[in-house]
């Protein structure tokens, strides 16, 4: 039993989230040691190698800031980036260990398991790097990371959109703590495929908290000629206040927020209405955001069949109503939009590795118009297809020898997506190659990235012309494999470029002679 259940997790920037799919094939949010559905994604140091994530870490965001981090997914494959905490440095990647490491620890606590295997979550836009840091981290943690997935397809699955059949096209609209991502699928019989995405990442609830929390400072402030947030401690009081009052705003009409400071007390009440007016250019953001998904997928919203809410801050009604007024329906509900990528997570990971799972096992075709979330038994037959979301490509020397970005894999081609290319020496008498590996769009070394390299080296000197070989394999998990293979010798050598955000597995020697592989035509 304990190597079956797979752990789909939703990781992120504020907020994570954890589920698995039981035998009846229905996808269950797990609880964290504190009871609660989410877990705040903030860490905590308060001593040598000591460290707490979540509630009890959020509690020290105000009065030990210093020892306290946040947004760690936000530099995630971020070269060089490090935090030190009590002598002990921390790379993105083991932070973000560290919260899974809980949320693992948390689920067998809350299950009686032990588990191995997990499915996580990123956003659409990550690329190689980011996706390689995630799985890193996973491994930290302690998990055998089966997949790597996007959110916005976890959110798609998790609304049982593979039971629509026919093709639809869906918009998801994430809006969580610190980052907005939109993205528009297109579902065609039981295969979900991603036409665009955009991602926002200054961008979230948190902007609602701040609108919120300066609002009923300045309140105070006109009252009383003092600023509370001058105070760390009442700072940190009063935006616990303020979060529980957007939080019950989005049910009620109106809220009172009680502010206590240097000896004078007030109570400031809030309304919706006041609250949407204080906030509406970041509602205008969101609107901005979705023209820019829409015309890079060249769509309009009435080509649009359905709209799902992602994210915690979608529960704000002023965000239904922005949907509504720009789509002209109700978006698509049944599930808590910040626990639907957790659920999607999990059962992605039953479709993908569990055939033998109980609930497929004994499965039922549902009816084509059975919307909303799946509630006994699995659909079958769901294939989930993922796009490249950037160009890959590598650096070559063109007919005038000029260095020239060559796309291997192009943006938007459903993966997995396999690319073999035949190049060639630029010159006589050469004994390396070396094949940097690009990402993003253009033809100038200054347009792209570099994520990494390969080096192909002690090769037999030969004349200008001789054939090498480049394979790009982009697997469904969204990593990167380069072969770089000399025709002749058959000698190769193959790098996974997302695990470490650089090359790994190819050998780096400083003494080779920075090249690039010649264009054949
Ligand atoms: P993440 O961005 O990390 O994926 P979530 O999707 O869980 O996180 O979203 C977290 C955000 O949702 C926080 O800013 C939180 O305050 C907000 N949120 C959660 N519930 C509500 C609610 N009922 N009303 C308004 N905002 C909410
Ligand atoms: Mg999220």
């Amino acid at each position: 039993m304990a190597e079956d259940i797979i752990l789909g997790i939703d990781l992120g920037t504020t907020f994570s989230a954890m589920a698995y799919v039981n035998r009846h094939g229905k996808p269950v949010i797990i609880p964290n040691s504190e009871g609660q559905s989410t877990t705040p994604s903030v860490l905590h140091f308060y001593g040598p190698g000591a460290c707490v994530v979540g509630e009890e870490a959020v509690k020290a965001v105000v009065l030990d800031p210093d020892n306290v981090v946040r947004f760690v997914k936000r530099h995630m494959g971020e070269p060089g980036y490090a935090l030190e905490y009590y002598g002990h440095t921390y790379s993105a990647q083991e932070l973000s260990a560290l919260i899974l490491k809980k949320l693992k620890e948390d689920a067998e606590a809350a299950l009686g398991v032990t588990i191995k295997d997990a499915v996580i979550t990123v956003p659409a836009y990550f690329n190689s790097p980011q996706r390689g840091a995630t799985a890193e981290a996973g491994a930290l943690a302690g998990l055998n990371i089966l997949s790597i997935i996007n959110e916005p397809t976890a959110a798609a699955i998790a609304y049982g959109v593979e039971r629509l059949g026919g093709r639809r096209k869906m918009l998801v609209f994430d809006l969580g703590g610190g980052t907005f991502d939109v993205t528009v699928m297109e579902i065609q019989g039981s295969s979900l495929r991603t036409l665009a995405t955009e991602g926002n990442a200054e961008l979230g609830g948190k902007d609602w908290d701040d609108r919120l929390l300066a609002h009923v400072a300045e309140a105070f402030q006109r009252q009383f000629g003092m600023d509370p947030l001058d105070d760390p401690q009442v700072h940190q009081e009063l935006y616990e206040r303020v979060l529980s009052a957007k939080i019950a705003l989005s049910v009620k009409p109106r809220v009172v927020v009680p502010v206590n400071y240097a000896g004078n007390r007030t109570v400031v009440t809030v309304t919706r209405e006041e609250f949407e007016s204080i906030s509406k250019d970041l509602v205008d953001q969101c609107a901005e955001t979705c023209a820019i998904v829409l015309e890079r997928a060249a769509l309009r919203w009435s080509d649009l069949d359905d709209i799902l809410l992602a994210g915690g801050s979608t529960r704000m009604p002023m965000i239904h109503a922005l949907v509504r007024r720009l789509s002209g329906r109700e978006p698509t509900s049944g599930i808590n939009p910040d626990e639907c990528v957790a659920h999607g997570a999990s059962l992605a990971g039953v479709f993908r590795h569990r055939p033998n799972h109980p609930a497929l096992a004994r499965r039922h075709r549902p009816a084509p118009e059975a919307a909303g979330a799946p509630e006994t038994g699995l659909p079958q037959g769901v294939s989930i297809v993922d796009v490249a979301t950037h160009p890959l490509g590598m650096i070559a020397l063109d007919a005038l020898n000029q260095e020239q970005v060559v796309t291997l894999i192009p943006m938007g081609v459903p993966l997995p997506y396999d690319k073999r290319r035949r190049f060639a020496y630029p010159y006589d008498r050469l004994t390396a190659i070396r094949v940097e590996v690009t990402e993003g769009t253009g033809e100038r070394r200054e347009d792209v990235t570099v994520i990494g390299e390969v080096i192909l080296d002690n090769l037999p000197p030969r004349p200008r012309g001789t054939p090498i070989d480049v394979v790009y394999r982009y697997t469904v998990n969204n990593i990167l494999e380069v072969d770089v293979i000399d025709v002749e010798t058959r000698a190769a050598r193959k790098a996974r470029i997302s695990l470490k955000g650089g090359l790994s597995g190819a050998e780096m020697d400083a003494a080779i002679q920075r090249i690039a592989v010649a264009k054949v035509h």
